[in-house]
Order: structure tokens, then C-alpha cells, then sequence
């Protein structure tokens, strides 16, 4: 049995402690995740603040999340691009600074790289089912593909001054291949309103990082193997901030008559990617530019994506089928980020 005396001091002793505890000067680890953009989002931060709890700050990144979805979403009707998508008109519509910061990077990306990256090849996503409605009855034939390519095309999409205009009253934006990255940076700039200077963002796989970790530690990431049967990993990178965004056509895909279709569509041919690239990482400054380099580059096939990403010094993997397994390729300036590579 303890006496009094002893009880007091284990007290005193206790005390003490939680006393030394919350004078010390180490960040809290704070994370949290939910569902967004019909997958899933997870942040980790590093705060000394003890306004910053996780509901809290969930509370907030929900809400930036929940603006950009009805913004961009083409999931939601009443989204602001899904009323622009319904209007079959040519008249300029006014838009929001969000979306007209979305679709000026995206037709600067897509003049880039020669209309690889086109957000406006939706009606093309859907007619291959990977689009709202899910997967059709048939494939489409080919009068199908041709009548509905006629309505295709980012040289068609003008944006300036705060106004979009689609010469074809009947085009479709379709910006899921950017705005999940740009949903991604959004969350960035909130945690930097807060004050907040260590974290790391992720929405689906695409990825932001501030700061590094506690005690001058990198953010150490995977990126996955390109194969639908596991989830295994390919390499592990790490930096301490930038943002990555991966690629692939590995996950969103269905097999038929012994051919696999991919949600990449190649707007050149109006058909899904297929080639021997199977994955595409970027690393850049912000989510969304390396979101769209990455279906960009997924698009152009291993030769034209190493060519461009050496020609425009982009930090880039790419994996690719060959008849011995996977080969990867590393531009030198994604070199640096491999684990592997120390
Ligand atoms: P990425 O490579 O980043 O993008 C591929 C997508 O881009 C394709 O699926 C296609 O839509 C489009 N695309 C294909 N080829 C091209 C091309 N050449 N150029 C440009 N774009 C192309 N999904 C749901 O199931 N439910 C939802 O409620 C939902 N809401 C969403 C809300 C928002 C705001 C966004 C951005 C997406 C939403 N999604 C939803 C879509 C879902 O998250 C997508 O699967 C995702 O955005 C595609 O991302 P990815 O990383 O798989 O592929």
C-alpha cells in the first residue's frame, strides 16, 4: 500500500511532468481524412497552436472542398461548370476566379503539349463510360466517335476576363484530370492562411507538401506499382515540399474482347490511350500543374513523354510495359527525389 505522503509525491511527481510535457516545445502530429470528388482525402500537419485541432481544421478544409466540388464537379448538375456544360449557347458566360484559374492552366498546358492534356474531351469520356454515367450498353461506333469529335477540341474554349466562351454550343468540360490538384493546393493555401508551415495534402494520390517533418526530416512517399491485382510499391521518394501527382491506367479500366480500355482518351484518335506507358509521376511546384503534366504525358506514350519532359526540364517517372516486365524512366530532375537513388 502507498501512504499519503508517497501518493502525494507520485502526484507532484505526475504533475511535473505533464507540466515538463506541455512546455515542450515539440509540433503536435495532427491528421485527419474523409471522402471528396467521389474518392478520398487525408491531411497530416505539424502545429504548435492549440487552436489547431484536427476538427476544426477539418471543418474548414471540408469546406474548401466542398466549394471547389460544386465549381468544377461535372458529378453534380448544379455545379457552376456543369451550367456552363448545359448552356448550348456561344455566348460568354461569367465565371468564377477559381474555375478561370482552372481552365486557363489547363488550355496553357494543353497548347504545351499539343493538345495531349484537352479538358474538353468529356463528351469522349462518357461515350467510353468513364465519365458520370458509367459504361454504355456498346462501344460506340465510329459515326459516333466522328460526329461527336466535331464538338471537341481546347482551341475551341476561350477564357478572358473573367469569361468563358465554347464556340460549339454543345461542347463539355470535363476538368477531372485537374481540378482534384487543384482542389489539393486550395487546402495548401488554406493551411498557409492558418499559419500552419509543416504539412502534407492528399486528394486520391495527388499529393502537396510544406515544410518537411519535425526535426528536419523529408515527407517519404510511395509511389505504387502500375498493377490493378495488388497495391504494391514501385519507389519511394521523399522531399520536403512540392507537389506529386501520379497518372495511370491501371485502376480505371475494363477488358473487352481481349483489349483493355483506359479513361484516358487520346484526342488524336478520339479512343483510349494504348500504348506501353502504363504510369506517369510529376513533380512540380503546385498539384495542379503536376496533375495535368501527368495525363498530359500518360497520353503522348513513353517516347514523346521522355522527349517533352527533358525538353521542358520536368521532374518526371514514368512506367512502362516492356516484354521482360516493368522498365521505369527517370528524368534528372526527378532523380533527386528517389530513395533509392541515395
Ligand atoms: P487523372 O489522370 O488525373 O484524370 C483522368 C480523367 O481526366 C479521366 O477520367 C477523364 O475524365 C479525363 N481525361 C481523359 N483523357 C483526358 C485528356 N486527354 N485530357 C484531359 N482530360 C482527360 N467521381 C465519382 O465517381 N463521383 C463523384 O462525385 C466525383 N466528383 C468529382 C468532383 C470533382 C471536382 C472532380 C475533379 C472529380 C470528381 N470525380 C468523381 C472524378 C474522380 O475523382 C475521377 O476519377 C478523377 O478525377 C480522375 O482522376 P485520376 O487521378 O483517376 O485520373
Amino acid at each position: 500500500m502507498l501512504s499519503k505522503l508517497s501518493i502525494v509525491k507520485l502526484w507532484l511527481a505526475l504533475l511535473g511532468l505533464a507540466f515538463l510535457v506541455s512546455c515542450s516545445d515539440a509540433p503536435e502530429r495532427i491528421e485527419f481524412s474523409g471522402g471528396t470528388m467521389g474518392t478520398t482525402y487525408s491531411v497530416v500537419l505539424f502545429s504548435k497552436d492549440p487552436r489547431h485541432s484536427a476538427d476544426k481544421i477539418q471543418t474548414k478544409v471540408d469546406t474548401v472542398l466542398e466549394r471547389v466540388n460544386a465549381q468544377m464537379s461535372t458529378y453534380d448538375l448544379n455545379s457552376e461548370l456543369s451550367q456552363f456544360n448545359q448552356l448550348e449557347s456561344s455566348e460568354p458566360v461569367v465565371i468564377s476566379r477559381d474555375l478561370e484559374r482552372v481552365v486557363s492552366r489547363a488550355l496553357t498546358i494543353a497548347r504545351e503539349t499539343d493538345g495531349a492534356l484537352d479538358i474538353t474531351v468529356g463528351p469522349l469520356v462518357n461515350l467510353w463510360g468513364f465519365g458520370p454515367n458509367g459504361k454504355p450498353e456498346q462501344q460506340p461506333t465510329a459515326e459516333e466517335l466522328s460526329a461527336i469529335s466535331k464538338r471537341v477540341g481546347y482551341e475551341k474554349l476561350s477564357v478572358s476576363n473573367h469569361q468563358l466562351i465554347k464556340a460549339h454550343p454543345e461542347m463539355y468540360v470535363d476538368l477531372s484530370t485537374i481540378a482534384k490538384g487543384y482542389g489539393v493546393d486550395k487546402v495548401g493555401n488554406l493551411m498557409d492562411q492558418l499559419g500552419i508551415n509543416q504539412y502534407l495534402i492528399e486528394i486520391g494520390g495527388e499529393i502537396l507538401a510544406k515544410g518537411g517533418k519535425p526535426a528536419d526530416e523529408k515527407w517519404k512517399l510511395a509511389v505504387e506499382k502500375p498493377v490493378s491485382t495488388e497495391r504494391a510499391v514501385q519507389e519511394i521518394v521523399e522531399f520536403k515540399e512540392g507537389a506529386l501527382a501520379t497518372s495511370g491506367d491501371y485502376r480505371n479500366y475494363f477488358e473487352e474482347n481481349g483489349r483493355r480500355y483506359s479513361h484516358i482518351i487520346d484526342p488524336a484518335t478520339a479512343e483510349p490511350i494504348q500504348h506501353n506507358l502504363v504510369s506517369v509521376s510529376v513533380f512540380a511546384d503546385d498539384a495542379m500543374s503536376a496533375d495535368a503534366y501527368a495525363t498530359a504525358l500518360l497520353v503522348m506514350g513513353t517516347e514523346k513523354a521522355k522527349a517533352f519532359a527533358d525538353a521542358n526540364q520536368l521532374a518526371v517517372m514514368l512506367i512502362y510495359k516492356t516484354d521482360e516486365g516493368f522498365e521505369e524512366y527517370t528524368s534528372r530532375w526527378f532523380k533527386p527525389l528517389l530513395v533509392s537513388n541515395k
